[in-house]
């Protein structure tokens, strides 16, 4: 389905109005020539993350090495702990090739966790665990269950059951934690209560995401994340990998590599910034962290959005909103993708959804040609991530010289945000200068499909292939 183009009703737009629009159009469309910069200079980071002197993308090895063959079997459980929920799936990979069961339960993740203590977060997640054996298992004798520990932000790992975080991202800002291996704590909070689990392997869910989405396709190569965050893994050789070559391993062995690519020119050379993604980088909890991703990624696109509106209202020449009370809206975060991506599904004429929404989110009464611009605003916020997000895809191809591939993608702007698919397969034709018949997704040299659960399964698969390499003796 084509975003629908609202060219005519701009008709009854005064001209101030139609200014501004046209200002906005000028900060965030970003045109195929700067698309082809982006990716250019993407993957020139992506490869010297992996040199010795590194880069300012992580491109973390996982010791995730390895495809899974579907012949995996065992049952494993999957802890997910995504910005929003907490996950605990038990897996088990069956004797039928490719298939497996799943139960799983959700926990919310509460709000304050995410500022609080490493103790507050380890516990809660500790229980969170212990309520699900107990539901599941209820008087059973457990022998030890292996766990694949779905842990969504950067760590360096010298093994797969360890991970130094990095840096919060996403929002959290959690003392205690960063520079440290998150492992023992966790174990700790497990051990406390006397839990019969054992970590095996800690993975990104980008990792997760490419060895799910692998285990029934074998033409998946990457695994993306398009969600609250934004990242994408994919295999590299050990013999690519400079920074590993201190440790001698077989250069043809494959090694997951977690491009942590969020923080794509953090040193800001050519993502067009506009001033509005400077405010949000400065009143985060890391400023300086995660360019790309705070241009990109769901956390920010509704928080973008409300800060242009406020802007346009606060301007001397105060445009829009004149005379309404504005306090909602002056409230950070308030808006999120959810919001954003209602105005764009709004299929009336008259804008009436968007109208109503207006009207009991924020208390505004917004006008006729105050809702035109609101559309065409959240058009541009939404196009100019999935654009940007092709890059990422770009890159990866280009710095491995790939032309047809699948990509495995995941998150709630893929899998829910109007027209991103659409829009991200566009702008992979106008990079990649695909024929006019390619960029509609599907059937296109490379398709980003959705992908199978990466959290759970493919969290599980890496357990089982961890397990599977220490028992025939290999690294
Ligand atoms: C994290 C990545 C993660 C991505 C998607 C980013 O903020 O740093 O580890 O893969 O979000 O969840
Ligand atoms: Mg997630």
């Amino acid at each position: 389905k084509k975003p629908p183009s609202r060219k005519g009703s701009m008709a009854d737009v005064p001209q101030d109005l139609l200014s501004q629009i046209e200002r906005l159009e000028e900060l965030f469309v970003v045109p195929t020539e700067k698309l082809k910069e982006i990716t250019d200079h993407f993957a020139k980071e992506l490869t010297k993350g992996l040199t010795v002197e590194g880069g300012t993308i992580p491109m973390n090895p996982t010791w995730c090495m390895g495809f899974p063959d579907g012949n995996e079997t065992g049952t494993f459980l999957a802890l997910d702990m995504g910005g929003t929920n907490l996950r605990v799936c038990e897996v088990t990979l069956t004797e039928e090739k490719g298939e497996f069961d799943i139960i799983q339960s959700k926990y919310k993740m509460p709000e304050e966790l995410k500022t609080g203590t490493a103790d507050e977060l380890w516990n809660y997640v500790a229980d969170c665990l212990e309520q699900f054996v107990e539901y599941h298992h209820e008087n059973e004798k457990l022998d030890q269950l292996p766990l694949g520990f779905t842990f969504s932000y950067p760590a360096t790992q010298d093994y797969i059951d360890h991970g130094v975080l990095q840096r919060w991202t996403k929002g959290f800002d959690i003392d205690g934690v960063e520079g440290k291996d998150v492992v023992p704590p966790f174990e700790a909070a497990l051990a406390a209560r006397g839990l019969p689990i054992k970590l095996t392997a800690l993975v990104n869910d980008t990792t997760g995401t490419l060895i799910a989405s692998a285990y029934t396709d074998t033409a998946m190569k990457v695994g993306c994340i398009f969600g609250t965050g934004c990242n994408a893994a994919y295999m590299e050789n050990c013999g690519s990998i400079p920074k590993l070559a201190h440790m001698n391993l077989d250069p043809n062995l494959p090694m997951a590599i977690n491009c942590e690519y969020g923080a794509f020119d953090n040193e800001h050379v050519v993502l067009p910034r506009t001033p509005f993604d400077i405010i949000i980088d400065k009143e985060s909890p890391r400023p300086g962290q995660q360019a790309f991703e705070k241009m990109i990624a769901g956390l920010y696109l509704g928080e973008i959005f409300r800060l242009v509106l406020l802007d346009l209202h606060t301007q001397t020449e105060c445009t829009i909103f004149v005379d309404q009370d504005v306090s909602k809206l002056k409230k950070a975060y308030s808006l999120d993708a959810g919001f954003l991506a209602a105005i764009e599904e709004d299929p009336f004429e008259n804008l009436s959804e968007t109208e109503d929404l207006f009207k009991n989110t924020l208390g505004i009464l917004a006008k006729k040609p105050e809702l035109e611009l609101i559309r065409r605003l959240a058009e541009l916020i939404g196009t100019r991530a999935a654009r940007l997000s092709a890059c990422g895809v770009a890159a990866i191809a280009k710095k491995k010289g790939w032309e047809e591939f699948h990509v495995g993608a995941d998150g709630s702007v893929f899998n829910k945000y109007p027209h991103f698919k659409l829009r991200g397969a566009q702008a992979l034709k106008e990079i990649l200068d695909w024929p006019e018949s390619k960029g509609k997704g599907k059937n296109d040299p490379i398709e980003i499909l959705p992908a199978e659960d990466g959290s759970g399964v493919g969290a599980a698969l890496i357990a089982a292939l961890t397990l599977k390499r220490v028992q025939d003796g290999n690294v």
